[in-house]
């Protein structure tokens, strides 16, 4: 038996997106760029994914789509991008949470000579709004923030920041890789100048994704070479992966509402306060299943595991991530166990997982190292079921005060831990 719940890290692909892509593996093969029959046939089917996509997500035009490797790399080009093209302009913002992807970059570009500013968050993860505005000038590059995070699923309030950023003609990239397909998003109604997202966190193949341009914003090439994508992004297309990001964002529509109204600020205010992700649309009930198992999960949880807590419990959030905090356990160790009893969780990003650092999210909302290191994530899909939490209820806890014994610690909370009041 194996139970499956870091669908943060990645997700298995979805069966019709499977089927969508096989024939790009086989019969047709074309090169998209090559001037015979099949290659115009791969090349309109390739123009019709991006036509679709363009559709789901609201954009103005499908030419605001360009395919990337992923996440990473639609991160990077966006980031670099801004700052070629002002290259007076040597201030970047970003916040303190992002993933390694945003993270790691600017911590390379600050010993290039960048000034990065990390914008801080509460103990509950939300945005300091007050430190993003101080921050804000004529020397900004570009502010890059994550829509939601990968590790506790905190939403940041992206529609109020792209109007403030709007207002002071400030380039705004965001990274959406996680808040696609979980939250609805219609590009055309956000002041967003770049936006990235990755297919395999929504059921679809690895290594392909996209950079959202807007029309008008400028943009330059990070990869250089043949002239694909309207020379915006060198390289012969990943046609199955195309196919397969657009099948599975037409997919992950059954799975999000449909976005709300948006007329003023009293709007985002919803998104903060977490009913927007629930309000009506053909999404509804599927996103609901899944925000009730994750709520279940982690409510039953915390009445079960003494002294635990869920960080970023009162912000809005995806619904389908949980982050647990349970002093007195190791999550490396405890993970390696639970995956021993047929369940596979993470304690935050992968890209981090064996570099035995606490989490610099958790850091950022204020834990110690030791709280940090003994976190655990739970991301859920639309293939979790009832039985799989009932499953992870019965025999979390249970492993909890195995582990607790072995390290010794029998009263707590012991002043040790440091449990300031984290989490919310
Ligand atoms: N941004 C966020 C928030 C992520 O969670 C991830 C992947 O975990 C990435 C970016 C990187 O995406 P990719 O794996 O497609 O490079």
């Amino acid at each position: 038996m194996k139970i499956y719940f870091d669908n943060n890290a990645t997700t298995p692909v979805d069966p019709q997106v499977k089927e969508a892509m096989d024939p790009f593996l086989s019969g047709l093969f074309a090169n998209p760029s090559s001037p015979y029959e099949s290659g115009g046939q791969v090349r309109r089917l390739v123009e019709q994914a991006r036509c679709h996509m363009a559709q789901l997500l609201g954009t103005r035009s499908e030419r605001e789509i360009i395919f990337t490797s992923g996440g990473t790399e639609s991160n990077n080009t966006a980031i670099r991008s801004a700052l070629k093209l002002f290259p007076h302009k040597k201030k970047i913002i970003t916040s303190a949470v992002e993933h390694s992807s945003v993270k790691n970059l600017c911590e390379h570009l600050s010993k290039e000579g960048y000034h990065v500013v990390s914008v801080g968050v509460s103990k509950a993860g939300s945005f300091n709004w007050n430190q993003l505005i101080e921050s804000l000038g004529d020397d900004v590059a570009i502010v890059s923030v994550m829509w939601a995070n990968n590790e506790t699923g905190v939403l940041f309030p992206i529609q109020d920041i792209g109007r403030e950023l709007k207002r002071r003609n400030i380039l705004f990239h965001v990274d959406a890789v996680q808040a696609i397909g979980k939250i609805p998003i219609h590009l055309n109604k956000m002041e967003i100048d770049y936006l990235s997202f990755s297919a395999h966190k929504i059921h679809g193949p690895k290594g392909i994704g996209a950079l959202y341009v807007r029309e008008g914003s400028p943009f330059q090439a990070f990869i250089l070479g043949g002239r694909q994508e309207r020379d915006r992004r060198a390289g012969t297309e990943n046609v199955a992966g195309i196919i397969g990001l657009a099948k599975a964002l037409e997919l992950s529509q059954d799975f999000t509402p449909s976005p709300p109204p948006l007329k003023g600020r009293e709007d985002s205010a919803k998104v903060r306060g977490g009913s927007a992700i629930l309000l009506g649309g053909k999404g509804e009930g599927k996103i609901n299943q899944i925000s009730i198992l994750r709520n279940k999960l982690e409510e039953e949880l915390v009445a079960r595991v003494d002294v635990s807590f869920i960080n970023g419990k009162a912000e809005a959030r995806i619904p389908n991530t949980t982050n647990i905090t349970i002093p007195g356990i190791e999550a490396e160790t405890f993970l390696i166990r639970l995956s021993q009893l047929g369940i596979e969780a993470s304690s935050g990003s992968a890209c981090l997982t064996g570099a035995l650092e606490p989490s610099h999210v958790l850091m950022a909302m204020g834990h110690s190292r030791e709280l940090a290191s003994s976190s655990l994530r739970f991301s859920l899909s639309r293939l979790t079921t009832t039985e799989q939490i009932d499953y992870a209820l019965e025999v979390v806890p249970k492993l909890v005060c195995e582990l607790r014994k072995l390290n010794e610690v029998e009263n707590f909370p012991p002043p040790l831990w440091g449990r300031t009041k984290v989490g919310g």
